[in-house]
């Protein structure tokens, strides 16, 4: 059972940088192996929230809310569930939210999801369209619950200019999210010109930053991929530079990540989350930049 009566949108406006990380519920026994394995041993840097991820069409359901559940027990940290609403119809969201409701968790990640490039799982006729449809719901029928939902700094991927995702980012606000949390950037001047823009059209509600400490070369080229994340220049040749070795280059971008937070720290943005795959090293790392900060 998780704390309940928090919501994380009371842990902003306190004076403090938020910290949190985000796990992805695991496929095979060594990915069990590996999350718990990390979640021990972040358990000393005591993020102030750690969320977990929801598979596209529901694929994730289970392990969602059991390694979700298992955090909060067995760790004790405050757990984000996310729930991606995409090829769910609106009675499957309500029971999947009962469930998240009784399980204890009080915040809930509130997103669309990704559509399955091989179309393995389509749009629920009597399901939800898009993300500020999944907000407005949750505020009105869990209304103790608090609600993250997605922004995104170099626009989604779908959306066809700024000034119209930011248009829907500004949806979800008044449908009831309490605050935004972004895709992942390596370049701190997307974020700042995002809030910017964000506060221009009226999004009021802190904007936490999202980052991804980089491994290699080759998921910087999948991110450029997939995402259309702009890759600076600078970050790939500190990359090319580590040379051959894996290590070499997760050092480099970790390093990279540190220089990303120590900007957003000195810009006092209302929290950082950390997209850490599962893996312990570079959340255990980089928390220290929050070392000593309020009560941690
Ligand atoms: C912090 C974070 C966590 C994530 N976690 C997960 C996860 O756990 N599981 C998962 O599957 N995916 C996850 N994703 C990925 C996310 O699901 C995808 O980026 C997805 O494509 C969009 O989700 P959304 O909630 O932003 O959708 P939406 O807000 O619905 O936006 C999707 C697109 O539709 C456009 N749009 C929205 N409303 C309208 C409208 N009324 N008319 C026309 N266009 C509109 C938007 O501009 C955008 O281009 C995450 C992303 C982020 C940033």
């Amino acid at each position: 059972m998780q704390n309940i009566g928090n919501t994380i949108a009371e842990k902003f406006g306190k004076g403090r940088t938020v910290f949190s990380v985000e796990f992805f519920p695991p496929k095979t026994e060594e990915g069990a192996r590996q999350i718990l394995r990390t979640a021990n041993r972040l358990k000393k840097v005591r993020p102030d929230f750690v969320s977990i991820t929801y598979g596209a069409g529901g694929s994730s359901r289970e392990r969602t809310l059991e390694y979700g559940e298992l955090l909060g027990e067995i760790f004790g940290f405050e757990v984000m569930p996310h729930l991606a609403c995409y090829g769910h119809s609106k009675s499957e969201i309500a029971s999947i939210l009962e469930r998240f409701d009784s399980a204890g968790f009080r915040n809930v990640m509130a997103l669309r999801g990704d559509k399955p490039k091989d179309g393995s799982v389509s749009a629920h006729p009597d399901g939800f369209a898009h993300a500020d449809e999944l907000v407005g719901f949750v505020r009105e029928k869990f209304p103790h619950f608090g609600i993250g939902c997605a922004g995104y700094p170099e626009k989604h991927p779908e959306a066809p200019d700024m000034r119209a995702d930011i248009a829907n980012l500004k949806r979800k606000v008044d449908a009831g999210a309490d605050f935004v949390t972004t895709q992942l950037f390596f370049d701190n001047s997307h974020y700042f010109r995002f809030v910017e823009m964000c506060r221009g059209a009226g999004i009021d509600k802190p904007i936490v930053a999202g980052l991804l400490p980089a491994l290699s070369l080759k998921q910087l080229a999948n991110f450029k991929a997939m995402c259309s994340t702009d890759v600076p220049r600078a970050l790939s040749e500190r990359l090319e530079a580590a040379g051959e070795s894996p290590d070499a280059q997760a050092a480099a971008g970790l390093e990279w990540a540190q220089e990303q937070i120590d900007e957003l720290l000195e810009a006092k943005v209302p929290g950082i989350h950390l997209y850490i795959l599962n893996r312990a090293e570079s959340a255990l790392k980089l928390s220290e930049k929050f070392g000593g900060r309020g009560e941690r």
